[in-house]
């Protein structure tokens, strides 16, 4: 696996890798196996794996979690490796915004409601910099978790509207045994809270907002909502222990 720093080091790794299709998959690091899901598919499907590893300081509102964001570059290098990956671009925050950066990508509607409304600017910033990433990349496809469900809905508005011609692939949810879906943040969860967090999963499972409601009372519940994305989910956000977990299950089939 190759590793580049810069954007004229990811280009001129990827220059003569462009005969046949490159998949990319963003991430912010810190993987698991639902990171890893990832790279299997793009490496199942792609001649080419580009891996970006990049905590975007933009998309975070508060600056603790940022700061608490986990990183560990030498573990993530070493899994990614061992996925197939081909490169690996973990470029410096100075690298993707440079002095005087002012040109942002809002994705209206989608942006505000549910997480949006939660995380303002988040959407602003997770757009913004996978336009960057696509840009700079130029991937045939590019690789997301339906565990962010409505980060995939972003993304596919983004690619419609400015005529990108990517390929999106969304992969399912990978969970614990337990029925927690995988996320960086759960290292985070002391072994109590962790118990309390599966009532999040348990609560989705139902199907079913009302009894979702009902089975998460007591706990701190952001939202619990149905919503219109394709396809539709029951999706909740819930904070346990200062840790913010997200997560949805589809419900119904796909509206395309
Ligand atoms: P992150 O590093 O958290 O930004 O995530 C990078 C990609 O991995 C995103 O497309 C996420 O939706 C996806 N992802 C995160 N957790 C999971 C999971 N448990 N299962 C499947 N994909 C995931």
């Amino acid at each position: 696996m190759q590793i580049a720093r810069t954007i004229a080091e990811v280009r001129r790794l990827l220059g003569p890798r462009r005969g046949g299709p490159i998949g990319l998959v963003p991430t912010m690091g810190a993987f698991h196996a639902g990171h890893v899901s990832l790279f299997e598919a793009a490496r199942r499907e792609c001649e080419t794996v580009a891996v970006s590893l990049f905590v975007n300081p933009t998309q975070f509102g508060e600056k603790a979690d940022l700061e608490r964001y986990p990183r560990d570059e030498a573990r993530d290098v070493a899994i990614a490796d061992g996925a197939g990956v081909d490169v690996l671009f973990t470029p410096r925050a100075e690298e993707l915004y440079p002095a005087c950066f002012g040109t942002w990508v809002e994705v209206d509607g989608l942006s505000t409601i549910l997480e949006g409304a939660f995380r303002p600017g988040h959407f602003r910033g997770v757009a913004t910099v996978c336009l960057k990433l696509f840009n700079i990349v130029m991937p045939t496809r590019v690789y997301f978790g339906q565990k962010d469900a409505q980060q995939v809905e972003v993304i596919r508005r983004l690619l419609r509207d400015f005529d990108l011609p990517i390929e999106l692939r969304v992969l399912p949810t990978v969970r614990d045994a337990d029925g927690l879906a995988l996320s960086s943040r759960n290292v985070r969860l002391s072994p109590a809270d962790r118990e309390r967090a599966l009532a999040l999963p348990r609560a989705l499972a139902t199907g079913d907002v009302a009894r979702a409601r009902a089975l998460l009372q007591g706990l701190d519940v952001e939202y619990v909502e149905l919503a219109p994305f394709d396809p539709p989910v029951l999706a909740a956000a819930i904070r346990v222990g200062g840790v913010r977990l997200i997560d949805n299950v589809p419900v119904g089939g796909s509206r395309t």
